[in-house]
């Protein structure tokens, strides 16, 4: 076997990170989807306070509407807060939901968090619902910050969420592989341990706390302004940050022993997390809040090995030629 290129030659880098630049130019969303967003999310909002009037219900966006990650086809995810017990019971709000004209209507009652998803086709937009579960706010709040120090960011990882669509990588509930959210937590944690970092730990730097949410500590430092620029001695650019990251998960990371911790800003041991025998372990990715949960865990060996051999094609592919465009190929079924 050959030896594992550590760097690319410097006119293929060169080459990638302008491929980078015009793929972020094309997955970015459009001003008029953006729109469709608002317009829906404004839309929502009216049809809850004038079916259930008087409850101070209002409607919040999260997931990439909000952390800047997301693309023409994302969904939208909303947090309703409300006082309405009518609306709390998710089959309710699906059938006056229905009465107004939305189309594939899911509820589901039973889930950790209780969800309806809905179909708009005035706007055309999907849309998951949750009542009252504001954690993911807090989470959504976090990687928008992350999102937001570096330049860098943004691009990197809409280029890596492409690639994870593309390659059907990205499909925790049904795939049995991850979530964008798993994905980003992975991606920001490869910046947070470049040398010199990209990114720091907002757990870890100084910061004022705030009041518990359910009981789960939301506090890290979001001060925007005084975090902007944090990574400038980190002068990698996009084509180097893309071919490290896959060469990170491809070949470096020792899946055996480590845990991916976006909150520590570090890889911590499974150990002593005390996670050498949870079930689908193989994986682990620490939940930057509920530091309990392995978001990994929607992974099983057998799909661990997939993604690991896709991480090792997408590194190959960029060592010879350095193709963005043959690295994010669809899938072809076989
Ligand atoms: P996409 O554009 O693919 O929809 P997304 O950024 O919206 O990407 P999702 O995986 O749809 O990512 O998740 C939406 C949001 O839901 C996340 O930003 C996060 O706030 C929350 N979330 C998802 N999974 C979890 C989880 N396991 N634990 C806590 N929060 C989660
Ligand atoms: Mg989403």
């Amino acid at each position: 076997e050959k030896p594992l290129l550590e760097k690319m030659p410097p006119d293929q880098e060169q080459a990638l990170t302008r491929d980078i630049e015009a793929e972020f130019e094309r997955l970015k969303p459009s001003a008029a989807s953006e729109d469709r967003r608002r317009k829906f999310l404004d839309k929502l909002s009216r049809i809850l306070n004038e079916e259930w009037p008087g409850h101070d219900t209002k409607v919040h966006a999260f997931g990439s509407t909000e952390n800047h990650l997301c693309m023409n086809d994302s969904d939208v995810d909303v947090c309703i807060t409300t006082k309405c017990k009518a609306i709390e019971s998710t089959c309710k709000l699906a059938a006056a939901l229905e009465k107004r004209g939305m189309e594939r209507i899911v509820c589901v009652p039973g889930a950790k968090v209780p969800i309806v998803k809905i179909w708009d086709p005035e706007y055309q937009v999907a849309c998951d619902m949750n009542v009252n579960s504001t954690l993911a706010l807090d989470n959504t709040r976090m990687i928008k910050t992350y999102v937001e120090i570096d330049e860098r960011v943004r691009p990197l990882a809409l280029v890596i969420k492409h690639w994870t669509k593309q390659r059907v990588l990205n499909n925790a509930a049904i795939g049995g592989t991850l979530s964008s959210y798993t994905w980003i937590c992975m991606i920001l944690n490869f910046l947070q341990t470049r040398e010199p970092p990209v990114l720091p730990s907002l757990h870890m730097l100084p910061h004022k706390k705030k009041p518990p949410n359910a009981g789960v500590d939301i506090s890290f430092a979001d001060d925007i302004e005084t975090l902007r620029g944090w990574g400038r001695d980190n002068k990698e650019t996009l084509g180097e940050l893309l071919f490290a990251f896959f060469k990170k998960y491809g070949h470096d990371l020792d899946y055996e022993k480590n845990v991916i911790s976006v909150r520590a800003g570090n890889l911590l041991s499974k150990e002593e997390k005390g996670w050498q025998f949870l079930q689908n372990n193989r994986l682990c990715v620490e939940e930057p809040f509920n530091t309990g949960r392995n978001l990994g865990n929607t992974a099983d060996d057998c799909s661990m090995r997939g993604i690991h051999l896709e991480f090792r094609r997408a590194h190959k592919i960029l060592a010879e030629k350095g193709h963005l465009a043959e690295c994010c190929e669809q899938y072809e079924f076989p």
